[in-house]
């Protein structure tokens, strides 16, 4: 099979009818072998009878329909797993991404060789209050993942199947899926310039909260990244140093004490010194740095997939 579709929704009704007749008359225009996987993420209008008529006509539809609503990032997974073809395409139900864009996507990745093609909507038709930040936390995104992206969480991308089967989205990590295929190793990502669209129906689902936790969740990423199975070389570091910058401080302040009342000077209790108290800080903060990593250290070493890795060939 070519091409499969991934198209998480959440109460996206009215558009399913439009973008799956306008998909099926790219894929016949092209010739290509295809599924359309809809992931129903709880929708509470009718999308999943939409869902359903629309498969009676055209069997390459495939529907999964979650319980409740988990968020794009399960849904996302679940389609992951299920995907056949080739190439795998994700976009937006909505009918903001264009599936006017499949078959370059689909060129980029058989014959570019791309790994993860991500789209760009460098004209977008969303409100200011939502392109402004975009700017800023893509440049954020950029600096912190070393990706020279300039729209991470565009819906519209491409992958080779191997990429979409080696990594794990949950949360709400679809914003940083680029980020993830680079750590499992997929580092040819490439970009396309994409037609963006105003939303035709219903509204979007994704409130400002959107940057805060899009941010934490990067920073999540980057931590991750570099100390996920070590912690122990941040927590352990920072508060080894902590530690002994405390116990060199308080034996200062101690033998100062000592030197002084030996030799007949004035000196003050060492519960006087405010140096004491900055000393005893460190120490306490040191120790409990060193332990958050020691347990950081107990975890990983227990984390089923501590010895996983990507293999790309073997002879
Ligand atoms: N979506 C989803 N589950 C959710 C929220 C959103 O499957 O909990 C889908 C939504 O139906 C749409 C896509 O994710 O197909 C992108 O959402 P939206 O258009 O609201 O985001 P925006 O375009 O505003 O970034
Ligand atoms: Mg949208």
């Amino acid at each position: 099979m070519d091409i499969s579709l991934v198209i998480p929704l959440f109460n996206e009704a009215e558009s399913l009818p439009e973008l799956t007749a306008w998909i099926e008359q790219v894929m016949k225009a092209h010739n290509y072998s295809y599924e359309i996987l809809f992931i129903n993420d709880g929708s509470t209008d009718g999308s999943w009878q939409v869902i359903e008529s629309l498969q009676k006509k055209n069997p390459q539809i495939k529907g999964v329909k979650f319980r409740r609503n988990y968020g794009k990032s399960p849904a996302l997974y679940t389609g992951f797993q299920r995907v056949q073809g080739d190439v795998v395409i994700t976009m937006d139900a909505d009918l903001q991404d264009s599936p006017d864009e499949i078959p370059e996507l689909y060129r980029m990745i058989t014959e570019e060789g791309y790994d993860l093609v991500s789209g760009w909507k460098k004209k977008r038709y969303d409100p200011l209050s939502k392109t402004i930040p975009t700017k800023i936390y893509n440049a954020t995104a950029r600096k912190v993942s070393g990706i020279y992206l300039h729209d991470f969480n565009c819906g519209l991308k491409a992958y080779r199947n191997e990429v979409v089967k080696n990594i794990e989205v949950y949360g709400d990590m679809h914003r940083y899926i680029p980020y993830l295929a680079k750590n499992a190793g997929y580092t040819k990502i490439g970009e396309k310039v994409v037609r963006h669209q105003a939303r035709k129906y219903g509204k979007t689902k994704f409130g400002l909260d959107r940057f805060i936790n899009g941010y934490l969740d990067l920073m999540t990423l980057w931590f991750f990244s570099r100390f996920g199975v070590k912690p122990m070389h941040f927590f352990g570091l920072l508060g080894s140093f902590m530690f002994a910058l405390g116990f060199i401080a308080v034996i200062i302040v101690g033998t100062t004490k000592l030197y002084n009342m030996y030799s007949g000077n004035p000196y003050r209790l060492i519960t006087d010194s405010p140096y004491f108290y900055l000393s005893l800080t460190a120490m306490i903060l040191g120790t409990q740095l060193f332990l958050a990593g020691f347990i950081g250290e107990l975890i990983s070493r227990n984390a089923q997939d501590r010895n996983h890795y990507q293999i790309e060939k073997e002879i």
